[in-house]
């Protein structure tokens, strides 16, 4: 059953998976079809909805660029690795997300003729139009960027009402909570609160682009199961920065 979009909070969002996202720590699986699975679930919830979803993948379960570079990789080329094993993700979440009976579209910044479209921002609107989830793989398309800048980018792009970064803890806490038991979850900051506090929310750079632009970000935790459709929905789930 579909329920009409003006019963939404947010009826068009990108969605920042991590690559961590895709393991599973117990069974050392980098990509992993439970976790998969419980994505794919999370997702048909609110393609149910009728809510327009893009999705930005990481790649932080393969590799990341600045890692790499500690091994003696040139950092250009290491980015480049990162910026592929991000398509390699896109593919996994792509064909689990499409077995749910869901139209998908897998897009790279990074030509790769055969395997996946290129990243074309009108085709996505299109597509979305059309309850068709859009994922966006190869980040910007640039070295010295994360996926984080591409989750920002591609929100002020489509035009979306918010970026949800979907994360392995509640939201953003006072401090680390997997280190500091005390540590205290904010239910809503500032963009300007983030930076005097110096809070983690993502890398600098795609954040003053999401502030810059005016596009909330909401952290939240993608294993929670229910919490994705309980955001679209209005619900305050995580922290939300606008
Ligand atoms: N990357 C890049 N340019 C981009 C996006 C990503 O060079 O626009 C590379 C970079 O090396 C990064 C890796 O791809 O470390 C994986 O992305 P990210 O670290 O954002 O993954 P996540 O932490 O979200 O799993």
């Amino acid at each position: 059953m579909t329920i009409s979009k003006n019963l939404l909070k947010y009826s068009r969002v990108v969605l920042k998976l991590s690559g961590e996202s895709l393991t599973n720590v117990n069974n050392f699986s980098n990509i992993d079809s439970s976790a998969l699975f419980f994505l794919s679930k999370e997702i048909k919830k609110i393609i149910d909805l009728n809510v327009e979803l893009c999705i930005v993948i990481g790649a932080g379960n393969l590799f990341r660029g600045r890692q790499l570079q500690k091994i003696g990789i040139n950092r250009v080329v290491a980015d480049h690795i990162g910026m592929l094993s991000t398509i390699i993700n896109g593919l996994a979440i792509n064909n689990f997300i499409s077995q749910m009976d869901i139209k998908t579209s897998l897009m790279s910044s990074i030509p790769l003729n055969g395997i996946c479209e290129i990243y074309n921002w009108n085709h996505a609107i299109n597509l979305l139009s059309k309850k068709t989830v859009v994922i966006f793989s190869a980040g910007i398309g640039n070295p010295f960027f994360t996926t984080d800048s591409a989750a920002c980018l591609r929100a002020i792009e489509i035009k979306a009402d918010i970026v949800l970064k979907g994360t392995q803890v509640d939201g953003v806490y006072t401090s680390d909570p997997k280190k500091n038991i005390d540590a205290v979850l904010y239910s809503q900051l500032s963009y300007q609160e983030v930076l005097e506090k110096e809070l983690k929310v993502m890398d600098l750079s795609a954040f003053i682009l999401a502030r810059d632009y005016n596009i909330p970000i909401r952290v939240f935790n993608i294993n929670k199961t229910g919490a994705l459709k309980r955001i679209v929905k209005g619900v305050d789930e995580g922290t939300l920065i606008n």
